[in-house]
């Protein structure tokens, strides 16, 4: 198959093309690296033995879409691309909404118009709101998000799925990621945010390399086994894998699902810390603080249907994902940045 994936030279896009690549896929990348470097694809490259087509355009940019589709046939797209931050999303909510809304508009357009009718999408956990009972199952009612970056996920699953009611040729797939954390195991791509991170596994790495001091560990009064918060942490490499399968699936059928992509087992904010000292060898100093506005105290996946319906699971162990991190980190502390 020929995949174009938007956003690949992103965290778990990258991470996606070297997944495709070794299935022995084809594989072009639109990205306009707003969150990103070109170094992420050449490292693919690197890996893979492989080479990739990169285009440097805005999905929102319909006349550059529309060259791609020209110059190219795709068998499926997987759209990664978009903006991820929560609380940027909740500073800048028109860019958020401009951004991701418009770049799925434009590429189902762009892709409808060419007769590719196949597309994957990166849709998140933080569709479910806060929860009422975990585990998640698919077909929990969403009873709305917390903010602007997870309304253009529920929204975007929405138009996707009006998409599939209004022509009955489109295959789409709506994967629901849980909290991808590591990296590929020759450390040579991984997650490279930009400032301070906000996210648990980037913020402890820049602390174990000596960027940051400590941790602020999110509240220890939570209903949880340790009082800390819980979350289905998934292997980045797993994940990838888990779109190839997507893929595969998309080919074999049309319609909509909706698939969560977590392992199913929810680690709290301690046991990240713990296993992380422990398999690296490394001190990560903690101070408990009070709970970020928003988190809810546990939040992890039924994996049932990617079993059944993708025929994939999570195979990779918190150990590997804190092993994994660390890795790439530790040989590239300014990420892709010499
Ligand atoms: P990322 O920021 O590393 O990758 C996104 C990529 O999209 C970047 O390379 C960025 O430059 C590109 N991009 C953004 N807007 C674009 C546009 N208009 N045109 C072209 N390229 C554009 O993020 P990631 O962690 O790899 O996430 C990939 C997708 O998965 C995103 O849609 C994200 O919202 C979603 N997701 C991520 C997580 C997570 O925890 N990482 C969880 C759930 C869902
Ligand atoms: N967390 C924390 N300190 C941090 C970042 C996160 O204690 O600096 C906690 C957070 O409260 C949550 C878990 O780690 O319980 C995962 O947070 P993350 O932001 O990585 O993912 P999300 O909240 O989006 O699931």
């Amino acid at each position: 198959m020929h995949i174009l994936t938007t956003g690949g030279a992103g965290f778990i896009g990258s991470h996606t093309c070297v997944a495709l690549l070794e299935a022995g896929h084809s594989v072009t990348v639109v990205d306009n690296f707003v969150n990103s470097q070109k170094e992420a694809v050449r490292r693919v490259e690197e890996l893979t033995g492989k080479s990739i087509k990169l285009y440097e355009a805005d999905c929102c940019d319909r006349d550059a879409m529309e060259k791609i589709f020209d110059e190219n046939h795709f068998d499926a797209v997987i759209h990664f691309a978009g903006l991820k931050a929560v609380g940027e999303s909740v500073q800048q909510p028109l860019r958020y909404y401009r951004n991701n809304i418009d770049s799925a508009l434009t590429v189902c357009e762009v892709m409808g118009r060419h007769g590719c009718k196949r597309i994957v999408f990166s849709s998140s956990a933080t569709v479910y709101g806060v929860p009422d009972e975990v585990p998640l199952r698919e077909d929990m009612f969403c009873k709305g998000c917390t903010n602007p970056y997870g309304w253009t996920k529920y929204m975007i699953e929405k138009i996707l799925m009006g998409l599939c009611d209004s022509d009955p040729e489109w295959s789409v797939v709506l994967l629901r990621y849980f909290n991808p954390i590591g990296a590929h195991e020759s450390g040579r791509i991984g997650e490279n945010p930009n400032g301070i991170p906000n996210n648990l596994m980037p913020f402890i790495t820049k602390v174990a390399v000596g960027q940051l001091d400590h941790l602020n560990v999110f509240g220890n009064d939570y209903d949880t086994p340790d009082g800390t918060g819980v979350r289905d942490y998934i292997h980045v490499v797993d994940l990838a894998r888990g779109h190839v399968h997507a893929c595969d699936y998309a080919m074999t059928r049309t319609g909509c699902d909706i698939i969560n992509l977590g392992t199913g087992v929810g680690y709290s904010v301690l046991d990240i810390v713990n296993t992380f000292e422990k398999v690296n060898g490394i001190k990560v100093p903690y101070v408990i603080g009070p709970r970020r506005a928003g988190d809810v105290a546990a939040c992890y996946a039924d994996p049932k249907k990617a079993a059944e319906v993708l025929h994939w699971k999570a195979e990779k162990s918190l150990e590997d994902m804190c092993r994994d991190s660390w890795r790439w980190q530790k040989n590239n502390p300014n990420g892709y940045s010499a």
